[in-house]
């Protein structure tokens, strides 16, 4: 038996005579109830049992520590595109991060495929997808950052010479790097390990926003905020109205990224990730509920944490795999769905099924609807418009939206929330943060014209002349 083997025999048998297995150790770090039932554990029925207090009152004396033009919340794949171009069309800008690195689920999710550039089928001739996110595309390909291999069927196009194709697999470490490289090219301003954890409001506008971090509680007053942290947090804080998604059918659930390495070179192909060497991303174990509920994210990590222990595991008791071992998993699970603003547009289904074009378009997406009625739906054109409308919240002010939390409907989000449509409106965030900002015109009631002609001047694709 090789060394391999060997260890997975012990690591079975711990478990098979360890008194406390998964549903136990769930039951212990969760409380029973959690397990058994999936109810809260922790929380106000048993605080009101025993009388104890049902509130607190805090009292906070924030200092304010600086003032931006623009201040970007979150710095995933479309508050980094956000920010990049906000300071380039002429805003000082700041883009505030929670974690200690840039990149957002592609990174910290380690869900290494870029997806959407162009249809993934005919009609599939336009990309969609350019501007900024193709610079940080070339980025990525100055550092050697993308990846041999993907499980995505796709025409072919050429990478290195600035045609993307539909899906651009890449190295997370390269992308940490190349997104450092962007922001500071620009001159952003970064703040990492910094939680946002509201807005600061005059009324129904948003003036700053209130940052927690090791520094303590600052706020930061800025012109204009881009909401880009997927879950809209800033705009459902400043009370701004929004869409739940399903409690069932189409809703996404989250799923836990890994990375296994030494995976021996008679494997061929991606074997079901997205391949570096021997080295190969994969779907993890899935969870359903609500991705905002800090007690179902906490069993979801402890639960698919353990289940992909025991699957890799299992892999490695395979002939030929006993190389293969656990290297990475994501910094989080993967939250594919939650928040979506209600905007002054709601894209709809059948805009992104007829493909719809809009006056106001400031980004396309052209990614097919992964999971629409438990299917993968091809769009049948070159991509559906996302209007500038749907990035403006309803009823407040002095916020933009990007990424992930967009106003649209169910089945447009499963297509624009893929990385490069994310960055395709972060773009188009940025460059409107910055024109409001700077001409002192609201979000709301910025020139639409002025925000296009803008953004083609920055290589973006928007299929209209201005
Ligand atoms: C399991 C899974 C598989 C997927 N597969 C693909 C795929 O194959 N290809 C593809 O293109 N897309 C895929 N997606 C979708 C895609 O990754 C996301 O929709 C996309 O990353 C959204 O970009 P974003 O910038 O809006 O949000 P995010 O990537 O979520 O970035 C948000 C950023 O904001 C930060 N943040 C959040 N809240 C705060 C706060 N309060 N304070 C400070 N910072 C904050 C986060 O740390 C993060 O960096 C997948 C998603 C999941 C979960």
């Amino acid at each position: 038996m090789s060394e391999g083997a060997k260890h997975s025999g012990k690591a079975s048998r711990t478990t098979k005579g360890c008194a406390m297995g998964r549903r136990e150790f769930l039951r212990v770090a969760l409380g029973s109830a959690a397990a058994a039932a999936g109810v809260p554990f922790v929380g106000q029925a048993a605080a009101a049992k025993e009388n104890r207090p049902q509130t607190y009152r805090e009292q906070l004396e924030t200092p304010i520590v600086a003032h931006y033009q623009v201040v970007v919340a979150g710095g995933g794949p479309s508050g980094v595109i956000a920010a990049v171009a906000a300071a380039r069309s002429g805003a000082d800008t700041l883009l505030i991060e929670r974690y200690p690195f840039l990149g957002g689920n592609g990174t910290a999710g380690l869900m290494t495929c870029y997806n959407g550039f162009r249809n993934q089928r005919p009609p599939e001739l336009l990309q969609t997808v350019k501007g900024i996110p193709a610079e940080y595309i070339a980025e990525l390909v100055r550092l050697g950052g993308i990846a041999d291999d993907d499980p995505y069927p796709k025409a072919e196009h050429g990478v290195t010479a600035g045609d993307l194709p539909y899906c651009i697999g890449f190295d997370p470490e390269a992308a940490k790097v190349a997104s450092f490289n962007l922001v500071r090219k620009e001159g952003v301003k970064l703040q990492l390990h910094s939680w946002v954890v509201g807005p600061m409001l005059d009324g129904s506008r948003v003036t700053g926003i209130i940052v927690e971090s090791k520094s303590g509680r600052q706020g930061i007053t800025a012109d204009i905020v881009i909401d880009a942290t997927g879950d809209g947090d800033i705009a459902a804080r400043a009370s701004a109205p929004f869409m739940k998604p399903a409690e069932k059918g189409d809703r996404m659930g989250m799923s836990l990224m890994y990375r296994i390495g030494g995976v021996p070179s008679s494997v061929k192909g991606p074997f079901g990730g997205i391949r570096i060497g021997d080295r190969v991303v994969r779907w993890g174990p899935g969870f359903g509920g609500d991705g905002l509920d800090v007690e179902n994210l906490t069993r979801a990590e402890v639960e698919t944490r353990l289940k992909l222990w025991e699957q890799v595991q299992a892999m490695r008791k395979k002939p030929g795999m006993e190389s293969v071992y656990l290297m990475q998993t994501a910094t989080g699970i993967g939250v594919r769905e939650t928040r979506r603003i209600l905007g002054e547009y709601v894209v709809t289904e059948e805009d992104a099924i007829k493909g719809k074009r809009f006056p106001d378009v400031v980004a396309i997406s052209s990614n097919p609807m992964p999971s629409y009625r438990r299917k993968r739906f091809f769009l049948a054109h070159e991509g559906f418009d996302i209007p500038y409308r749907s990035l403006v919240p309803k009823k407040i002010e002095g916020l933009i939206l990007t990424g992930r939390c967009i106003s649209c409907e169910q089945g447009p989000f499963q297509s624009a929330r893929s990385m490069a449509p994310a960055m395709a409106i972060g773009h188009a965030s940025g460059c409107a943060a910055a024109l409001s900002a700077i001409r002192k015109v609201p979000p709301r009631k910025l020139n639409v014209k002025t925000l296009q002609k803008l953004l083609i001047s920055q290589k973006v694709e928007l299929r209209v002349k201005v």
